[in-house]
């Protein structure tokens, strides 16, 4: 309890470093002036907690920071643990000579996830599908509070991993396939840490953020390791120089520019035009080079677990190549002796330049400073209550809600009336773990109900308590309007995904009956939760109604909200949806490339995407920018047009594209109004297409995406339009 910790009194010494008035810089330049080598080399290793033989460890070897890997929790799995848990350990340090504080990290990849009781977001595939930058950041809050309301100032995410192979087992970790909707997705950085200079940092609702996996995690290739075939986690980025910057590099620089306090390199691998391939732990030219010099990271690099043992050679080979080659604080997250006992040794024997070891703890006591971690060490109570909260979770239902794709939707069968007569079948409708997918409470995740949430079904029946449910249809099927049948997969990390459903993308057997029972007897709607597309080419013709629903989260009323039309459909894939397996990896740029939805494609509803340009136009017209306004006078003509699929839609279509090009022009910033125009042109497109897609109107939506995300918005539309006129 606070009142057994003991009270950190500032200038009790009067030592520089102790003083909170002093800059960043200067409390550094003292403190580490004070530190010997065995302090210095303790501050770069990070043991993880039930890893440690004693706590007295934590004095012995002056450990800098500690970690709970996933699924390792306190017992009870509470919040109010948690904070007793870290306290109980800062103590420890707190105990030491310099009183420099630990600095405990967490895998939070979706919400606080590890902890019973917690708001769990949806994973970032379904954050994607959102489109929702302003969404992004306020998860990063939620997530940012409810971390360091248990006493913990820094969380592991988010992952900037660019996904181009859906057989990864970590596709869901990533916002999408495209580093530009990573990188409007990045604000989740600023909801993270607040202000890029880092000064929010020490607020009672900020975390210091980890950007991983860097560089090319999301790009490894299928079979290409000597220690099993399906081999593509953990794998070499086989890559041009361009694309490594473009689709693997590029979503860092931002996150650089963001603030980002740390950095974690991938386990994988990258070869650049048939070179050799580098570990990234041991790749100097990558992170001192690139990360380092050239973006200007100022942050810490963190190790991932145990990966500098992957490295050639023996661990002092390994300790001696990672850190000359940039890390600056290693997960070990068990060979702490040997860590410490092996990086004093290269020192002593000049292989490892004394000069990087101070610029490492520079770097690692800079962020412990911006955190306010001297001054304020201990978890703070009155913040317990926020894990969980009801304004939390209306973020997780939102979200929720937004992240829905409706990919298919035949005779206009969604939204249903709230009056309608419900069956509900599937393995995924009423399982919370499988909805909450990996890196939920345990680091696999789990089947059932591991902690406080709706389920989908429970969701459905907020709405329509009648509704009927069986998992495998086994129930009489007759007398209703409506099925809804939830498939999927169940939770999985890393690795290469549902290993027991196969490793492909298909449905399972038992999913796959569910579908055709009910899809026989009534006209029917699927959603498919999972961390990745599903193959569904088979039943597709079937199915009346499809909604890729990710893995939603705690907050499976968010589903029902756009099922039974509280909220419009809005979502829009993050990933190409294959018709085969066969179609990964990913390659867009192939010209026979034909997805069965295109990357970008979800519809959504006239009034929604009305609404929206009417927003935008109000805004435009309200600018004093010439470009501004004549792209507001052009939004009005669109709208005047009353039924945009009616056979006026062209004339819409074009003063939108007029509404594009001056806002391509305008000075002012119109992110929001841009998107606007973009997705108005977009509802027309894919009410035309429908079921309709052709492989090169598929090529000019997915293109057409890309270019809004890049701020090329005449483009955009003009992709559009053609693909309309196709
Ligand atoms: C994962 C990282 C994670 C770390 C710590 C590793 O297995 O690759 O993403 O941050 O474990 O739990």
């Amino acid at each position: 309890s606070p009142a057994t910790q003991p009270v950190v009194v500032i200038d009790a010494h009067d030592l520089p470093y102790l003083n909170p008035k002093l800059s960043v810089r200067k409390r550094v330049d003292d403190l580490l002036s004070r530190m010997t080598l065995a302090e210095k080399v303790g501050q770069m290793t990070q043991a993880e907690r039930n890893a440690l033989k004693s706590r007295g460890d934590i004095a012995t070897y002056a450990l800098g920071s500690l970690l709970s890997g996933g699924g390792s929790v306190p017992s009870p799995n509470t919040a109010a643990s948690w904070a007793a848990m870290v306290d109980t350990f800062q103590r420890s340090a707190q105990a030491t000579r310099l009183q420099i504080p630990l600095i405990y990290g967490v895998d939070a990849v979706h919400g606080h996830n590890n902890v019973v009781g917690a708001t769990i977001l949806p994973h970032n595939i379904g954050l994607g599908a959102t489109r929702d930058p302003d969404l992004a950041r306020r998860t990063g809050e939620v997530t940012a509070s409810e971390v360091r309301a248990t006493g913990i100032p820094w969380d592991f995410a988010p992952c900037l991993c660019v996904v181009r192979d859906d057989r990864w087992g970590r596709a869901y970790e990533g916002y999408g396939e495209d580093p530009a909707l990573v990188d409007a997705m990045s604000t989740v950085l600023t909801g993270m840490q607040g202000k890029a200079d880092g000064s929010q940092l020490k607020n009672k609702d900020r975390v210091l953020a980890s950007a991983k996996h860097y560089a090319g995690d999301g790009g490894t290739t299928y079979g290409s390791s000597t220690t099993g075939g399906y081999k593509i986690d953990q794998g070499i980025t086989q890559v041009s120089r361009a694309d490594l910057e473009r689709l693997h590099l590029a979503p860092f620089k931002k996150a650089v520019d963001l603030g980002v306090g740390t950095v974690m390199p991938s386990f994988s691998s990258v070869s650049i035009d048939g070179g050799p391939a580098v570990k990234m732990h041991g790749n100097d030219e990558l992170i001192n080079g690139v990360l380092k010099d050239r973006m200007g990271f100022k942050g810490f690099v963190i190790s991932d677990w145990a990966a500098i043992d992957q490295l050639p050679g023996d661990y002092a080979s390994d300790i001696r190549t990672s850190i000359n080659a940039g890390l600056d604080m290693i997960m070990v997250p068990a060979r702490y002796q040997e860590f410490t006992a092996g990086l004093t040794a290269e020192v002593g024997a000049g292989r490892v330049p004394v000069s990087r070891v101070d610029d490492a703890v520079r770097r690692i006591l800079g962020e412990k400073f911006k955190l306010g971690l001297f001054e304020k060490p201990y978890s703070d109570p009155s913040l317990l209550s926020t894990v969980g909260s009801a304004t939390h979770r209306a973020v997780g239902r939102e979200a929720a809600a937004k992240s829905q794709v409706l990919l298919k939707n035949e005779g206009n069968l969604l939204p249903l009336a709230p009056t309608s007569k419900v069956y509900v079948a599937g393995s995924n409708a009423d399982d919370l773990g499988n909805q909450l997918g990996g890196w939920s409470i345990t680091w696999q995740g789990k089947s059932g109900a591991t902690t406080t949430g709706t389920t989908i079904l429970a969701g459905i029946k907020e709405v329509v308590p009648s509704a009927t449910f069986s998992a495998d249809a086994s129930a009489p099927l007759t007398g209703h309007d409506v099925g809804l049948v939830v498939v999927g997969e169940r939770p999985y990390a890393e690795g290469v995904g549902d290993v027991g459903n196969g490793h492909d993308q298909s449905l399972s057997d038992a999913d796959k009956a569910a579908v055709d029972k009910v899809c026989a007897a009534m006209k029917c709607v699927v959603l498919t939760v999972s961390g990745r597309p599903q193959v569904v080419s088979d039943q597709l013709g079937k199915i009346n109604a499809l909604v890729a629903s990710w893995l939603p989260g705690t907050e499976g009323a968010g589903v029902a909200d756009v099922l039974f039309g509280k909220k419009p459909f809005t979502g829009r894939l993050p990933v190409s949806w294959p018709r085969t397996e066969a179609q990964q990896p990913l390659n867009v740029g192939d010209a026979t490339y034909d997805p069965q939805y295109p990357y970008g494609w979800g519809l959504t509803t006239q009034a929604a995407a009305r609404q929206k340009l009417t927003d935008a136009r109000n805004t435009l017209l309200r600018k004093h920018d010439p470009y501004a306004l004549a792209a507001g006078v052009a939004a009005s003509i669109a709208l005047q047009v009353k039924d945009w699929s009616g056979p006026q839609a062209t004339i819409a279509l074009a003063a939108l594209e007029q509404s594009a090009k001056y806002l391509d022009r305008t000075k002012a910033d119109t992110f929001a109004e841009g998107d606007a125009v973009v997705s108005a042109a977009r509802w027309i497109t894919q009410t035309r297409l429908g079921q309709n897609l052709t492989e090169p109107t598929s090529k000019l939506t997915a293109d057409a995406e890309h270019e809004a995300l890049t701020g090329h918005l005449s483009t955009a539309v003009t992709k559009l339009t053609t693909a309309y006129n196709h």
